[in-house]
């Protein structure tokens, strides 16, 4: 099953786990389409994670807001 729209979560901008060797938060993301699991990385700009199933390529993206879910690991369908 393939999904084409673009989810997006509130996520706070805090409290993420940041990777050493890019220094970059992430969140863990698995990817229901394939039963994958992908780190993504937080933009340059902070506002965002940007990433891509690593099997069908799939994009998700995720906004970085207050108020959000203090959650790191999340389920892409
Ligand atoms: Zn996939």
């Amino acid at each position: 099953m393939s999904d084409p729209r673009d989810y997006k979560h509130d996520l706070s901008s805090d409290q993420k786990p940041v990777d050493e060797s890019t220094a970059r938060p992430y969140l863990s993301v698995q990817f229901a389409c394939c039963g994958v699991y992908q780190r993504i990385y937080r933009d340059r700009d902070g506002q965002s994670y940007h990433g891509r199933c690593p099997k069908c390529g799939k994009p998700v993206r995720f906004a970085v807001g207050q108020g959000g879910t203090d959650s790191r690991f999340f389920i892409v369908r």
